[in-house]
């Protein structure tokens, strides 16, 4: 390691409180879905107050719907209601360097069941080295660690050899349009990194993730002649079964050699479900939403196909839903999966930083869910992977991240900086 990216690492070191308070910030804004403005404000005032300046990026589906990596969702993007991307662009101060973007999503899933949770999951707290808190792990800790890695670097007095991309998304968690937005808007690198909590591993291969919802009609009537009635709750579960003996089926077929490890890599999650409205009412109308994984190598439409005649087959077996079928709507993830090899330089690069600082050799993260990649992997120009703090718990309860290993990854993200961006004074 250079003296200058010894004293990089000392600066780092020197904002470890400023990350942890900033994440402390974060964490503190209930940033579920529709509900991101404040968290946003929350990134774009520290952005500035570190000297930056941030621009708003909104999901704009009239500009975005034609893009072939726009979900559509079920929800309205509304003008200036506050629910956009933030991007800070820190222009190259010399050249001969390669560009950089750092990702972090700045929404988060529902803490419920509250009662479930040790502590407030919006009122950060720290307890032997971890800091409890939703999104304390998935991944507002990340972004802070990202936002000071690059303020470390300026304030151990270097600029860079090549521009520097900061940017805080929404929607990571539903439908990948914040990153996607951004993306073309313009903001894209020749590297990407997003501090995801899966440690400090390189992610090399993600699933693809879709959304769906079924839509079930009963007929209603008293329980009293329940016979002559049709329980859509119940109906439900009969096509539920098939979708799981579907999800049997593809995670046996065609599984990718980086998947050989898993059991059972594939998951379908029946995530909500809705239906009925008395309980001595034969329920007429049920709802469930799913989420399905698929391979790298099946696309969006073969996968879709896939469930769309599981359900339609399914529902040929019943009496009643073959004469009163099931809706499917797709909406929100319809991200495909990929992989990536270790060798390229900026993962290679990635992995040497960690082993500089570590001394020990960087993991590869085979990843079974999808993260915000999906929209630089199929869209951007650059090579992209995950990187990130170690957390436990992420979409559960009494979530936590362990403090040093946010720390750590600043670190390592600086190193990165320093030796991919080149330095100047
Ligand atoms: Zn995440």
């Amino acid at each position: 390691m250079t003296p200058d990216e010894k004293a990089i690492l000392k600066s780092v070191d020197s904002y470890a409180d400023d990350i942890l308070s900033f994440t402390c910030k974060l964490v503190r804004e209930e940033s579920t879905l529709g509900n991101e403005a404040s968290v946003v404000r929350v990134m774009e005032d520290e952005l500035k107050s570190l000297g930056y300046c941030p621009m708003r990026i909104p999901i704009d589906p009239g500009k975005l719907e034609t893009h072939p990596g726009f979900a559509p969702v079920d929800w309205e993007y509304r003008k200036n209601d506050g629910r956009d991307n933030i991007v800070a662009k820190i222009r190259a101060a010399g050249s001969g360097g390669k560009s950089a973007l750092f990702n972090g999503h700045l929404d988060v899933v529902s803490p419920e069941p509250l009662s479930y949770w040790k502590y407030d999951p919006f009122k950060p707290s720290s307890r032997n080295g971890w800091l409890y808190g939703r999104g304390a792990g998935d991944m507002k800790s990340g972004i802070a660690a990202m936002v000071f890695a690059a303020k470390a670097v300026q304030q151990a007095g270097f600029g860079l050899g090549a521009d520097l991309t900061l940017e805080g998304v929404i929607e990571e968690e539903c439908s990948g349009n914040g990153a996607l937005a951004c993306l073309d808007a313009g903001y894209d690198a020749e590297a990407v990194l997003i501090p995801e909590p899966f440690g400090p591993k390189i992610l090399t291969s993600q699933v693809g993730v879709l959304w769906f919802r079924v839509e079930v009609f009963g007929k209603p009537c008293h329980v009293l002649e329940a016979g002559t009635g049709a329980n859509a709750i119940e109906k439900s579960f009969h096509i539920i079964r098939a979708l799981r003996e579907m999800e049997k089926q593809l995670n046996n077929q065609n599984k990718p050699a980086e998947y050989g490890g898993f059991d059972h890599p594939l998951n379908l999650n029946i995530g909500v479900i809705n239906g009925g409205d008395w309980p001595s009412t034969v329920a007429a109308f049920a709802r469930f939403d799913c989420r399905m994984s698929y391979y790298p190598g099946m696309s969006y439409n073969e996968i879709k196909k896939i469930i769309v005649t599981t359900v339609e087959k399914s529902a040929t077996k019943d009496p009643w839903l073959k004469d009163n079928p099931p809706r499917i709507i797709f909406y929100g993830f319809r991200s495909e999966g990929h992989t990536i090899s270790t060798d390229m330089p900026a993962l290679s690069l990635l992995s040497a930083c960690h082993m500089d600082i570590s001394g020990k050799s960087a993991d590869k993260y085979i990843s079974t869910c999808t993260t915000d990649l999906r929209a630089f992997i199929s869209f951007g120009k650059g090579q992209a992977t995950c990187f990130g703090p170690v957390a436990e718990n992420i979409h559960a309860e009494n979530e936590r991240v362990l403090i040093e290993s946010v720390i750590h990854t600043a670190r390592v993200y600086a190193l990165f900086l320093a030796r991919w961006c080149g330095l100047c004074e």
